[in-house]
C-alpha cells in the first residue's frame, strides 16, 4: 500500500505535500507530482496539507480515480525527486477556485 496523487494536482503543483514528508518519495514533471509506491512509508502526512485534496490513501481511492495507482508507479520511476517546496504553478489559484476549494 501506498499514497498515491491524483488529477486535482494537474495545474497546481503546491508542493505543500513535500514539506512534510519524511521520505524522498515524490516526483515531479510541469503538471503535477507523483509519488513512489516502493519509498512512500504510508505515514499520511501529506494528505492533509494538500489545499486541493489530490492525494489518497490507496486502499481509499474513489473508483473513478482508481487508474492513478498505477500512473504514479509508472510516472515516479521516470522522473526526479522533488523535495523542497516550490513555486506553485501559475495556473494554480485558478485551478484550486475551478476545484471548488475557494
Ligand atoms: S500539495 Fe497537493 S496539489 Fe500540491 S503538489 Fe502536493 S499533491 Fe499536488
Ligand atoms: S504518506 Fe508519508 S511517506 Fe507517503 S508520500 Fe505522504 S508524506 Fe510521504
Amino acid at each position: 500500500m501506498a499514497f498515491v496523487v491524483t488529477e486535482n494536482c494537474q495545474r497546481c503543483r503546491f508542493t505543500d505535500c513535500v514539506a512534510v514528508c519524511p521520505v524522498d518519495c515524490f516526483h515531479a514533471d510541469d503538471e503535477m507530482l507523483y509519488i513512489d509506491p516502493d519509498e512512500c512509508i504510508d505515514c499520511g502526512a501529506c494528505v492533509p496539507e494538500c489545499p486541493v485534496e489530490a492525494i489518497f490513501d490507496e486502499a481509499q481511492l474513489p473508483d473513478h480515480l482508481q487508474s492513478w495507482t498505477a500512473v504514479n508507479k509508472e510516472r515516479a520511476a521516470k522522473l526526479p525527486v522533488i523535495n523542497d517546496t516550490e513555486e506553485p504553478l501559475p495556473t494554480a489559484a485558478a485551478r484550486k477556485k475551478e476545484l471548488g476549494f475557494g
